[in-house]
């Protein structure tokens, strides 16, 4: 059982309507790898400078992430990247994308990575992304993809090619809506799968994420909670937790990818509580148990139809 995540691993500043965050630790391969880290050991492939702290590598290290395939360039400056959210805490906008370490990168698998069987591929420039997937001897059994709307502004070309080597891809609405060209998300759905991916899960922020298969679509909801204080990784977060539960089960059917993205949304939930990484830093295997006992209690009804 192994799992290669590859992802963005960075410096963000956020702004949100309750507050404003200097520059912390952040990017999608860190989240997932935080996250995933619950369910299974990581390997992971990134690129960072050498002003990324070192602390937090061994903070990684700790929990069971390999750090082998993890590139450190001591002289040049890590991935920047900032956001400010509207009020509504579900859209936002980039205000700054400092690719720096990202511009150059030429990810290295190393030989311990070969006995990959599960590969998430964060959010990374696409190239990079696809370059992985190249390297590894054998396919993994499940190659699980993430992207965002800035690599479809400026590798539209790149970013198909990998969409077409992967299995499942990860999008939130309004990124479906853009690569589709299709305002209806059922729509979108089919023309995406038409570009080679059998599964595509749509993220709906608060309002949950649906994932299609052939005709057949499933819906999870997200928690809903009083709160929402940094929604910055949320999605990656939700990566992490899906791809972990599918790691741990070793089970890549269409019924298990339904409770992988109960836990995904489980600890999306949590992701969101805190500024940045903190949330995750923080929880403990009973307190994911307690929030997925939520929501299988949020989406569990029993209802008996008499229509005469
Ligand atoms: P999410 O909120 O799940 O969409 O992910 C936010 C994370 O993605 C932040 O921590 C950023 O550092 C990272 N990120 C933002 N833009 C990019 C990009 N173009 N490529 C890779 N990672 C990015």
């Amino acid at each position: 059982m192994s799992l290669v995540v590859v992802g963005s691993m960075a410096f963000d500043a956020i702004e949100t309507p309750f507050g404003k965050s200097d520059r912390i630790i952040g990017g999608a391969g860190t989240y997932i790898a935080w996250c995933a880290s619950n369910f299974t050991p990581v390997k992971q492939i990134s690129v960072v400078g050498g002003d990324f702290p070192e602390s937090e590598l061994a903070a990684l290290t700790a929990r069971g992430v390999d750090l082998e395939g993890v590139q450190i360039k001591k002289d040049e400056k890590t991935f920047f990247w900032s956001g400010r959210y509207h009020l509504d805490m579900n859209s936002r906008d980039t205000l700054e994308t400092q690719l720096n370490v990202l511009e150059n990168f030429v990810p290295v698998v190393p030989d311990s990575f070969q006995d990959c069987e599960f590969l998430m591929l964060g959010n990374l420039v696409p190239s990079v992304q696809s370059s992985v997937i190249k390297q590894l001897k054998n396919r993994p059994k499940l190659i699980v993809m993430d992207t965002m709307n800035f690599w479809m502004e400026i590798m539209m070309d790149d970013l198909l090619h990998t969409i077409s080597l992967v299995d499942v891809l990860m999008v939130n609405d309004s990124e479906a809506r853009q690569l589709s060209g299709e305002y209806s998300l059922v729509k979108a759905a089919k023309k995406i799968i038409a570009m080679g991916p059998k599964y595509l899960i749509i993220k709906k922020g608060e309002h949950g994420a649906l994932l299609f298969h052939g005709d057949q679509v499933f819906f999870a909801p997200a928690l809903p909670l009083e709160e929402v204080f940094d929604p910055t990784g949320a999605g990656d977060t939700f990566a992490g937790g899906f791809i972990g539960h599918i790691v741990r089960t070793k089970d890549i059917s269409f019924e298990n990818m339904k409770t992988a993205i109960i836990v995904g949304s489980a600890m999306a939930s949590y992701c969101v509580e805190k500024f940045g990484t903190e949330r995750l830093r923080e929880i403990s295997k009973a307190d994911i148990s307690d929030r997925i006992a939520e929501f299988v209690d949020l989406v569990n009804f029993d209802i008996k139809l008499v229509v005469e």
